[in-house]
């Protein structure tokens, strides 16, 4: 009845379902446990009339031009330009600390010492890791990698994380850097925008196709199960391909353990107000238990006189209580997801896919075009 089954509707299963449908011709089954479609990216409108993130906040950006032309055929953009303030000694400063940042924290003579010191070291355009700033032999830029790591990296890295910056993979801080230069933007990507009506809406129009029958509500374990190396699917042997989008310790009933992630416990809030902070997204550092403040207004503007903000606690992730949002990459855990991997290896037609089966941190972009590269390797 089907020839490819796809397990998790989020951009990686949407997109696998769309090429499989659209270019092969397969008929396609896409399964997903949770009431909704778009998997993390999920958007709706919430009683106040703005278009909320239910999973925390999500701004598209790319510098790949076939990622932002594949997905352009789904939807219509609006530009949008991320900017982060962070809350530092009860004052607001944009980050990616910046130029403009330096001056914002330390008086003029000082800062422009420090813009000087950075220039003399790095290119102008420069995107430097804290962690790699911290290794820099000059005085000046001791000083400054010194107070960026205390004031916005350590204290934030141990409530999302548990852990100092040294402990994960530097490849995660690095994601803000200190930026030798004047763009107060959190991202420096050629394409930046948002899907006009939301990421929901636009996976809506990937998966709409003849070829693609939608099951919600629905656990892969309802209808598939792996026996010897082989894919059953409702008891019958099924030999087309399966595309599995959730988390292969799951898949394989945590015979290995289970794989590290990080939760978040998402609380939105309304305010009686028309708006409540300045920027986007203000991230708090050093106080409170929550990492960061988004105000959706300032993602989509709406008319109303009440505002919407999401306040995110990072948590310990507890399987089958809470949502795995982030791997947590330790040796251990990668060992770990290496067994499983193998695993799934011996299954000719599984093709794990996604954040959570390839246990890796994509950002949106990353995602699409990772399931296009598998896509193509499939033959
Ligand atoms: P998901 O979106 O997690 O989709 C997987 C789907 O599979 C889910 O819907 C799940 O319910 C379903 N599923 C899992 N197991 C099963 C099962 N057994 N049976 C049935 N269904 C199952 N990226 C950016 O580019 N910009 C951002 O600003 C950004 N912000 C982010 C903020 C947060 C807090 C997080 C956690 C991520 C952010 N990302 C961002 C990354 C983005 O969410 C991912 O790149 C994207 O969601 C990955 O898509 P996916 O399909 O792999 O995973
Ligand atoms: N980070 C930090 N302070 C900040 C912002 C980020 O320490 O004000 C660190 C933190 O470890 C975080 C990582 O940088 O997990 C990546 O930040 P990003 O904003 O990219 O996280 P995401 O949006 O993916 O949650």
């Amino acid at each position: 009845m089907f020839d490819v089954i796809v397990i998790g509707a989020g951009f990686a299963g949407a997109v696998l379902a769309e090429r499989f449908a659209t270019q092969r011709n397969k008929k396609v089954l896409l399964v997903e446990r949770r009431r909704h479609i778009a998997g993390n990216c999920y958007d709706e409108t919430d009683e106040n009339g703005i278009l909320i993130h239910k999973y925390g906040p999500h701004l598209f950006h790319t510098d790949d031009e076939g990622v932002w032309k594949y997905l352009s055929a789904f939807t219509d953009w609006t530009v949008y330009h991320h900017k982060v303030l962070a809350m530092i000694d009860g004052k607001t400063v944009p980050i990616p600390f910046n130029f403009n940042t330096l001056h914002e924290v330390f008086p003029k003579s000082l800062a422009e010492r420090l813009e000087n010191a950075l220039l003399k070291n790095y290119e102008y355009g420069k995107k430097i890791p804290i962690l790699e700033l911290k290794k820099s032999d000059d005085k000046d830029l001791q000083f400054l990698a010194d107070f960026v790591y205390e004031k916005i990296f350590l204290h934030y890295t141990s409530k999302q994380w548990g852990k100092a910056p040294e402990e994960i993979d530097g490849a995660v801080t690095a994601r803000v850097p200190v930026f030798v230069g004047r763009d107060d933007r959190y991202f420096n990507d050629r394409f930046q925008a948002l899907p006009t009506h939301g990421y929901t809406a636009l996976i809506q129009k990937m998966i709409e196709h003849k070829n693609i029958k939608l099951m919600l509500n629905t656990d892969c374990k309802e209808i598939i199960e792996i026996r010897d190396g082989e894919i059953y699917f409702l008891g019958q042997k099924f030999s087309g391909q399966l595309v599995y989008t959730g988390q292969l310790d799951e898949l394989f009933d945590f015979k290995f353990g289970t794989l590290p992630y990080r939760s978040v416990n998402m609380k939105f809030e309304t305010v009686n107000e028309e708006h409540f902070q300045p920027a986007a997204t203000v991230n708090y550092p050093n106080n409170y238990d929550f990492t960061r403040i988004t105000e959706f207004k300032n993602i989509h503007p709406t008319k109303s006189d009440r505002t919407t903000i999401l306040k995110e606690y990072p948590q310990e992730h507890i399987p089958g209580k809470n949502t795995p949002y982030y791997p947590i990459f330790t040796d251990a855990a990668n060992e770990a997801y290496q067994k499983y991997s193998g695993e799934a290896e011996k299954i000719s037609n599984l093709i794990p896919a996604g954040r959570l089966a390839e246990y890796r941190y994509y950002d949106m972009d990353d995602m699409v075009k990772r399931a296009l590269e598998i896509f193509e390797s499939i033959k």
